[in-house]
Parts: structure tokens; sequence; C-alpha cells
């Protein structure tokens, strides 16, 4: 019994916590000291302690189990949004019924933390958005990528949005995944690395240009040069070329952070040539 305690606290404590973790954990290692105390000076209680001990943990797995129901979770927001906007707003919501025509087609990564509509307070109807790891952009390549060239062409030709944004952001794990690839290439995962590697030339940028900076920080710029990167392979979509020749259509670049709260934005700084318009 007395093993098992031991083992508790030294789970715990390889643990890292917050200050109130701190003071929980405080009162948790004081408990199962008194306990562990208890124990050590009327052993023939073991087996009461014991009994007891397999009750709470019973109840802690049962409480665990009852602490997140996903379908009330998604009942109650979907309540919250159907009371609190879509019925209190009609003539949007009428509107939307016909169709819609969004100025915006956005590129966000799959991040739960970067969800464009609440960082932008983007409304329903403004932005056609294509979510992925790390935000990339493909080239144009009808075998390979047909998924993303699918949603630029019906964002540009159907529904003719206006700009296309390619948002990146901090802490993002499918750049520190490009940027931790080894230099001959190996990978280990079925998708993810093979995915990342559309953006291969921001990372050789970085690890150029920024070889005296920490991975953290190469990281960061791997960020905001990948949106680059992609910014450029929006360039080889035919029907994005026309679009910018005609200026009806602008590309944009961007960066939130949400370490510091802040968000950057930039034009696309290419010169398109004459060869490639259409
Ligand atoms: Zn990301």
């Amino acid at each position: 019994m007395a093993g098992t305690i031991r083992k508790c606290m030294l789970l715990c404590c390889s643990a890292k916590v917050s200050k109130e973790e701190d003071m929980a954990r405080d009162s948790y290692e004081e408990a199962i000291a008194g306990l562990a105390k208890l124990l050590s000076e009327k052993e023939h209680l073991e087996e009461v302690a014991a009994a007891k001990i397999k009750q709470i943990t019973a109840e802690l797995e049962s409480a665990g189990s009852k602490h997140f129901d996903p379908v009330e979770r998604i009942k109650t927001g979907f309540n919250h949004f159907k009371t609190q906007k879509y019925e209190k707003n009609p003539d949007l919501y009428g509107a939307l019924a016909q169709g819609q025509s969004p100025k915006f087609l956005v590129f966000a990564c799959s991040d739960s933390r970067v969800c464009p509509s609440h960082i932008l307070d983007f409304q329903p109807g403004e932005a056609f958005s294509v979510r992925n790891i790390a935000n990339m952009v493909p080239p144009y390549d009808r075998t390979k990528y047909s998924g993303v060239g699918a949603a630029i062409e019906y964002a540009v030709l159907h529904l003719k949005v206006e700009h296309i944004v390619v948002i990146g952001h901090s802490c993002c794990g499918g750049i520190k995944g490009l940027m931790s690839i080894p230099d001959d290439g190996a990978t280990s995962s079925d998708f993810i690395e093979q995915w990342v590697q559309i953006c291969s030339p921001a990372k050789n940028k970085v690890k150029t240009e920024y070889s005296d900076l920490s991975f953290s920080e190469q990281c960061t710029n791997c960020e905001k040069e990948a949106v680059n990167v992609s910014l450029g392979n929006l360039l080889t979509y035919p029907f994005v070329r026309e679009g910018l020749v005609k200026k009806t259509l602008a590309l944009k670049g961007a960066h939130y952070n949400f370490v510091n709260g802040t968000f950057e934005l930039w034009d696309l700084d290419f010169k398109i040539a004459p060869s490639l318009s259409a």
C-alpha cells in the first residue's frame, strides 16, 4: 500500500503545474502523507484503507467519464447559437438561406485556437474557408491536391471572392513538424510530413538566413515565410492569376500570434510577369 502511495506522489511531482494546481497538489500531498503516516503507525488498517481507496478510485473514474458529454456539449452549443444569433438575426439568416457571396477566401490552420470566424469576427456568409495543417496552399496539381484546388476554383470562379487571405499563426505544430524534418528527408508519419513539405522552400530559406536564431525563433519566421510560399503557390492557379491581372482579386498574407494577441497583415509583393497572364 505504502508503495502505491509513493508512486502516486512521484507521478504528481513530475507534472508541470500552475499556482492553483500547486496549492491543490499541496493539500493532496498533505492528505496522502497523513494517510501514509497513519498506515505506518497502524498497519492493521491497511486492509480497510485499501477497500476505501478502491472505492474512491471507482468514484473518480466515474466522475471523470461524466465530466464531458459530447452530445450535451453540441446540443447546448447549437441551442445557444440558435437562440442568441439565428433567431435574433432573421434578415441575415434569411438572406443566407438564398445564397452566399463572401468577399474572402481564407486559409487558416486546423489548430483549434485559430478559427478565423472567432479571431476576425467573420459573420456567417463573410468568409469561405479552407482549414488544413499549417494553413498551406499547395501548387496547382489536379491529381494530388484536388480538395484544395476545388475550394479555390469554387471561391474564385463561382463565388467571385475579392480577397484571398492566408493566415499563419504562432506555435504552429505543422510548421514545427516541417522544421523538424531531418536533412536526409526521412519521415515517419503517413501524411503529415509529406503535406507540410509543400512549404519546404520556407524551411530552406529560414535555415539559411536565420541559422543563428534558436529553433523556436526559426519556427516563428517559418510560420510567416510559409505564408509567402502559399501566396506564391496561389499564382500557379490560372483563375487566380487571371483575377490578379484583372484586379478583381487581391492576395494577402497574415500571421496571428495568440501568445501576444497580435495580428499582422501584409500584401502580396509579386510582380506578375506578362507571360503569366491568362
Ligand atoms: Zn498550425
